[in-house]
């Protein structure tokens, strides 16, 4: 730390993004990422000739791609936004919509920059634990003060909300914003785009980085009131007005437009889930019903660390969080079946590695 920080950082906690390997033949299945890589549209807007004219700024105004997304939700332009990631959409959302006297409502645990937003932006904080089956506790979330922040399907358990119940949140809290993240929104659960007709308390936020297999490009987007979308263009016009590049709005654009694909490989990731998700349970595994492109369980068999540790050490990386009431659990992407078939296969072994262990203390005893 150096002697000029602002004090106000002195005591911040940043994120801690997924571990992103350097060495190559590791099985990754950590950060929700999508195995099927990018629409091949993509992949041919993407040539020489664009490639050639990045001495030019991109279009502030992200037109190309802002209009892709409003025809896909049937919205006018004015109530789309797009940001480097919906991480900086919610970043932008804090700094537009927080501060010391507006408090910020979320599920405890949940998507861990919730947090550290809130703190770097000056927004104290109110994390609502969940419940014992570590769904959303809805009814805790009505008549606030403040603004709440969902993750829907949630993170990190992957579990769906129903609509009703984020219609009673928005309804009961008129006065409060309502920011819904659908990160995972594509892989099985229903957006609530359609409240936006009646409810002005609704931001919506979604990212290519999932179901449109765009992480490394860093696009995400709000969807909300013209007068919302107009305070985080606000924000952005103050701050970082060609927040996207040249060659990310490009790749957006068809991918969006490329809906043969989007279904295909949307459809493989669900499928392989369901299927991943009973093999589990088969094996003696806990996994809670996911909406989203992981799986979050617990073996009877295995602490989460120990389980984390084992697939480690066989070039399988999962997710694994040192909290309660997840420690035990661990989040495992959806990736293509032959990684799915390999995590199964090393699973058993590390089972049955556990059980002779267990059966020797026990001769030793
Ligand atoms: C992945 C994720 C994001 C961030 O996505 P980017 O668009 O890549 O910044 C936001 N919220 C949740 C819940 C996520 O899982």
């Amino acid at each position: 730390m150096s002697r000029f920080l602002n004090r106000q950082y002195e005591s911040l906690e940043p994120y801690t993004p997924g571990e992103q390997p350097k060495t190559e033949g590791l099985i990754k299945l950590n950060t929700n990422e999508n195995p099927y890589g990018p629409s091949p549209k993509v992949l041919e807007v993407l040539n020489q000739t664009e490639i050639s004219k990045l001495m030019l700024y991109p279009d502030p105004e992200v037109s190309v791609l802002v209009q892709a997304i409003a025809d896909y939700y049937q919205l006018e332009t004015e109530q789309v936004m797009v940001g480097n990631g919906s991480d900086e959409i919610l970043a932008f959302s804090f700094m537009a919509f927080q501060n010391e006297n507006r408090d910020i409502y979320f599920p405890e645990p949940s998507y861990g920059f919730y947090k550290v937003y809130g703190d770097i932006f000056r927004a104290k904080c109110h994390p609502i634990p969940l419940k014992e089956d570590l769904s959303i506790d809805t009814k805790k979330y009505k008549n606030l003060q403040g603004t709440i922040i969902i993750a829907n399907p949630g993170a990190p358990t992957g579990i769906a909300l129903n609509l009703a119940d984020i219609e009673d949140i928005l309804k009961s809290n008129g006065s409060n914003l309502v920011i819904i993240d659908e990160a995972y929104i594509d892989f099985g659960a229903k957006s609530c785009v359609p409240f936006l007709q009646k409810y002005d308390n609704l931001l919506v936020v979604q990212t290519f980085s999932k179901s449109r297999s765009l992480a490394g490009a860093r696009v995400g987007f709000a969807m909300g009131s013209r007068e919302l979308i107009s305070d985080l263009n606000r924000i952005k016009f103050s701050f970082n007005p060609y927040n996207l590049n040249r060659l990310s709005i490009l790749a957006a654009a068809e991918a969006i437009k490329d809906d043969a694909y989007f279904q295909k490989t949307r459809e493989a990731i669900i499928r392989t889930r369901q299927e991943i998700a009973e093999q589990m349970r088969a094996l003696g595994f806990t996994v809670l019903p996911s909406s989203a492109n992981f799986i979050f369980a617990k073996s009877d068999r295995l602490s989460g660390k120990e389980y984390f540790d084992g697939l480690r050490k066989r070039k399988i990386l999962v997710r694994h969080f040192e909290k309660d009431p997840v420690s035990d659990f661990v989040r495992i992407t959806i990736g293509k079946e032959d990684d799915m078939k390999e995590l199964l296969n090393i699973t058993r072994e590390l089972l049955e590695a556990k059980d002779s262990k267990d059966l020797l203390e026990r001769t030793e005893v």
